[in-house]
């Protein structure tokens, strides 16, 4: 039997209560599954933990992190605890973390779940690719730089290397190799997503990929421009299976990929590095409805999912791959069935309601 140690991070706004209800879930899966054995450290992070003592994630608090099997947080930040300069503390912490841990890759899957608001009118044949997103280069390499010179211009550079495009693209074709396809016609594919049109740094990027592809024979390739992509993802998603870009290009479409599908509150990703992974819902902590219990907990639980699978392809642990599988499985129950759902995606029940419907869905 495999044991895992998860470090939580909880943070601030709904990022407590979308966790409580996670935990409430991963429990009830500890308890009820043979062979899964998680224990759990939770640690106070984040733009509260700011106000108080001025730091947003102790050195102890990172530590634990990096000694961890993985960290599940679920969202930091607070409109009004800034920094002297005026900017918010959550980026900072954020790609601090991202650093830290050498998280060179954001997965954002896009799945409609039956049951769950679509956004189109027609559905297709499915929705179901993934956002791969350069994780810690791109225009976000320059956070904390770029320069100003006086009071009339400003640059922030963006980066592209060969390590992180060949790190990021091989994560891509890695993961399309344990999909079926896309939904259209169950082909393959991994789709580089750029402006090689325009900027060297983007043609770049286009080359390193079709190199890393040389070495996925069976997976389809293609390239198209970030603006077609966004036509296409509402026009016709279905035609996608795994997208690879650039840090700031995953940052906007992934958002649009989340408002396909039924929004925020169904959202999971997922950060990987060689060593390290980092999983957390998409939204950010909802401040104006935090403390009323009515926040969606499903995208930090299928971020947990997510969690599972990643521990179990990493350590070849068969118990938990399927317990991915069964903790995604519960969550689409639910959303089928369509009677328990928190308000932002048309129902009246509680983050509680919902994170105890899915854990008594898990045996179902
Ligand atoms: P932040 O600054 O931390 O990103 P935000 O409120 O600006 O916070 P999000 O938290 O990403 O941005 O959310 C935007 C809106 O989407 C929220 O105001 C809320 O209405 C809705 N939302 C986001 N996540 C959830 C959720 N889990 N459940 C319900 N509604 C959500």
């Amino acid at each position: 039997m495999s044991s895992y140690r998860i470090a939580l991070l909880p943070g601030d706004g709904i990022g407590p209560e979308v966790m409580d209800a996670t935990r409430l879930v991963l429990d009830r899966m500890v308890r009820d599954i043979s062979g899964l054995d998680l224990t759990f450290t939770s640690h106070r992070a984040g733009a509260g933990l700011y106000r108080e003592t001025g730091e947003t994630l102790p050195p102890a608090v990172l530590e634990d992190c990096l000694a961890a099997d993985a960290v599940l947080l679920s969202a930091i930040g607070l409109p009004d605890v800034r920094q002297p300069d005026g900017t918010e503390v959550q980026p900072l912490m954020m790609v601090g973390l991202r650093r830290a841990l050498n998280l060179h890759s954001a997965i954002r899957p896009v799945k409609l779940y039956p049951g769950a608001p679509c956004a189109l009118k027609n559905e297709g044949s499915g929705i179901d690719f993934v956002i791969i997103r350069e994780n810690l280069e791109g225009l976000f390499a320059s956070f904390g730089g770029g320069s100003r010179v006086g009071n009339e211009v400003v640059t922030d550079t963006l980066v592209i290397t060969r390590k992180g495009t060949t790190q990021v693209a091989d994560v891509a074709f890695r993961l399309a190799q344990r999909r079926i396809g896309r939904p259209s016609d169950g082909r393959q594919m991994v789709t580089c997503v750029d402006k090689a049109n325009i900027f060297q740094s983007m043609a770049f990027f286009r080359e390193v990929y079709f190199d890393v592809a040389k070495s996925y024979p069976e997976i389809g390739t293609e390239a198209v421009y970030v603006d077609a992509m966004s036509l296409y993802m509402v026009q016709n998603p279905w035609d996608f299976d795994v997208l690879v870009m650039e840090n700031q290009f995953g940052d906007i479409l992934s958002d649009l990929g989340a408002g396909l599908v039924g929004g925020l509150g169904l959202g999971p990703s997922a950060e990987i590095g060689e060593e390290h992974g980092l999983f957390q819902p998409s939204h950010g902590t909802a401040p104006q409805i935090a403390g009323k219990n009515i926040a969606n907990p499903m995208a930090t639980i299928l971020s947990a999912a997510m969690m599972l699978d990643w521990l179990g392809d990493r350590n070849n642990d068969s118990v938990c791959i399927d317990a991915a599988v069964t903790l995604e499985n519960a969550v689409a129950k639910i959303i089928a069935d369509g009677r328990i759902r928190t308000p932002d995606i048309g129902g009246s029940s509680s983050t509680t309601e919902v994170a105890n419907a899915i854990a008594d869905a898990l045996g179902a």
